[in-house]
């Protein structure tokens, strides 16, 4: 059966202090609690193994927030898969919103860092949403569906290793949140996009998470819906009072 999960997206958020002080709190609160979601907190790169080392695993998973779609080499500035697994991180968000929109990045390219990703042993959390232009002219389903079909040429095997997550851009920081129901039609449409092409079974053990302005007062009517499997959370992740109260609308 699919995981519940609840995952931060701390962005270009935090010093490295700031960052290691957070994680910290939120394994505190964490710890000798029990919750019915996975938890994982992706940070930056720079804070990966100072984060790593604060946290415990069976409570805390970690990922990255990007990383290249090259193996290794000349590339000055970049970060690949390999060098963020080397960290001890899990997992890594890839096709975010922002990526996509301030930094140009295409479905080739992400197909390219899922590959990295999976390749160097990383779970993917591929972001997938339609721009609020898309919601208000009604192209947002066919939107969502090309953005999941860039990975249908990964295998099955492949395949099941992917959480998505459907961030509907104009929800995302602006406190704009999708309804509950928007978030569960939506999430229906990509487990169905995700069964017509590789079957009841994978489609079914895939993780679909929502992200976008989800907050303590809003994540629980949202997490109720059956194909809503968890969040993908920015601003609210950044204090671990708000974050917690989000892990915990799963009781
Ligand atoms: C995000 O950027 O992944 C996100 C969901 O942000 P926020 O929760 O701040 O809307």
């Amino acid at each position: 059966m699919r995981k519940n999960i609840v995952a931060g997206n701390w962005k270009m958020n935090t010093t490295l202090d700031e960052g290691v002080e957070l994680a910290n709190d939120i394994n505190t609160l964490l710890k000798g609690k029990k919750v019915n979601c996975d938890v994982i907190i992706c940070v930056p790169f720079t804070h990966l193994t100072s984060v790593n080392a604060v946290i415990e695993p069976e409570l805390i998973g970690l990922g990255a927030e990007n990383c290249s779609e090259h193996d290794k080499g000349a590339y000055t500035g970049e970060v690949s898969a390999s060098m963020v697994k080397s960290t001890g991180a899990t997992h890594v968000i890839l096709g975010h919103s922002e990526r996509r929109q301030y930094f140009g990045e295409n479905n080739e390219q992400l197909l390219a860092k899922t590959h990295q990703a999976l390749t160097n042993g990383l779970k993917p959390i591929f972001c997938v949403g339609e721009v609020l232009e898309e919601r208000e002219n009604g192209t947002y389903n066919d939107v969502v569906k090309s953005q999941v079909e860039a990975l249908f040429s990964l295998t099955p095997e492949e395949f099941s290793k992917i959480v998505i997550a459907y961030e509907p851009v104009w929800a995302i920081g602006t406190g704009k949140t999708a309804t509950a129901e928007q978030a569960e039609d939506m999430h229906a449409h990509i487990r169905k996009v995700v069964e017509e092409k590789y079957g009841n079974e994978i489609a079914e053990n895939t993780s679909i998470l929502y992200g976008g302005s989800c907050k303590p007062s809003n994540a629980k009517e949202i997490f109720s819906k059956p194909n809503v499997d968890g969040g993908l959370i920015g601003g609210a992740a950044l204090q671990a009072d708000s974050f917690m109260g989000i892990i915990e609308a799963f009781d």
